[in-house]
């Protein structure tokens, strides 16, 4: 799988809404795709939702599907998730899925399909984030909750496009979350408070192990070095975190490697969690990959949600954070 989804061999198929063929996002991404089969439809949850579908022969076969999303559009953020002291935290799909196959992501046991599916109606979600952060003071949104939506800018510029449009919003700040190689969006879009470029870092044997698809540990930091270089601070989330998988100090090796990489004073926070996941979203997966080890083990569950034993957590937890604390000062480092 490629690093992005640029690439015109990407998508076996592409499925079209009626409502969303002559959109001009729809336009601008089957321009993309010219010898790509097309296939018209009348809803996308016709194709997206169908039963039983083979998930994982889906992320080998991938096939794009645009829609008009007729909302909601902003959803309150879940609690799994990091608000960053936040009080308002909320996020926004215009994609659905991920280029990308990390075998620890939720989606896979969240969508009974595969597929992506971009959203064509950029106008109604920027109405309604507006809306939304209008009715508070401060507001977080998560702009890559469903997806990893830079990987995405080589099809249809969303990030350009929402960063243009709500840069200037009072009290709202934008995170785009990524594992991409792609480095154009940080010298395209000027700094701002108000956008976050936040970039998810794992060490190479974690990112080798578990990230299928996505661009390697060195590519991600190449990336965050652009990000700097273009007077962007951004945020660092180191989640999910592993215990067993590799010994723990090749995490702290790891931190010391990316702050001697990306200096403390261009990083505006960072993040720490450790794998965990919805107990529903879970056993889907499980029974989707039965070859995965990670999803065999034995975990402990708390208010649903399955993770490494509390016990363990915190002592890895407490160790990480005197290593990240070298670094950033502790009300920098939000933990999960
Ligand atoms: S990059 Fe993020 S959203 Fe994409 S597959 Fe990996 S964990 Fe899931």
């Amino acid at each position: 799988m490629s690093s992005d989804i640029s690439g015109t061999r990407r998508f076996r198929t592409i499925y079209i809404e009626e409502t969303a063929r002559e959109s001009p996002v729809a336009l601008h991404i089957l321009k993309r795709f010219p010898d790509v089969p097309r296939v018209f439809i009348r809803n996308y949850k016709d194709v997206f939702n169908r039963p039983r579908q083979d998930t994982r022969w889906q992320a080998r076969y991938p096939a794009l599907i645009l829609a008009v999303q007729p909302g909601p559009h902003v959803f309150p953020g879940p609690e799994v998730c990091q608000s960053f002291g936040f009080k308002a935290f909320f996020y926004a799909s215009l994609l659905l899925n991920c280029p990308f196959d990390c075998e620890y992501c939720f989606l896979q046991g969240m969508y009974p399909s595969a597929y992506t599916v971009a959203f064509v109606n950029t106008d109604d979600f920027i109405r309604s984030i507006r809306e939304e952060a209008a009715q508070h003071e401060s507001m977080l949104l998560a702009l890559s909750y469903d997806t990893d939506l830079p990987a995405f800018e080589n099809t249809f510029p969303y990030v350009r496009t929402l960063s243009d449009a709500l840069r200037n919003h009072p009290g709202l700040t934008l995170e785009f979350r990524s594992k991409s190689a792609v480095t154009s969006i940080y010298t395209e879009i000027p700094p701002s408070e108000n956008i976050l470029f936040a970039f998810s870092l794992s060490p190479r044997e974690i990112a080798g192990r578990f990230e299928n698809g996505a661009p390697g540990t060195e590519a991600r930091l190449h990336a965050a070095e652009t990000a700097i270089a273009a007077g962007h601070h951004i945020r660092l989330c180191f989640d999910p975190i592993f215990i067993g998988e590799v010994p723990d100090r090749v995490y702290e090796d790891f931190y010391a490697e990316v702050f001697s990489r990306l200096p403390a004073e261009n990083i505006r926070d960072a993040s720490h969690g450790f794998f965990r996941m919805n107990r529903s979203f879970f056993g889907n997966i499980a029974k989707s990959r039965p070859d995965s080890r990670l999803f065999a083990a034995d975990y402990e569950v708390k208010d649903d949600v399955l993770s490494f034993s509390q016990d363990q957590m915190h002592l890895i937890r407490e160790k990480h954070l005197d290593v990240l604390a070298r670094y950033l000062p502790k009300e920098k480092i939000f933990t999960l």
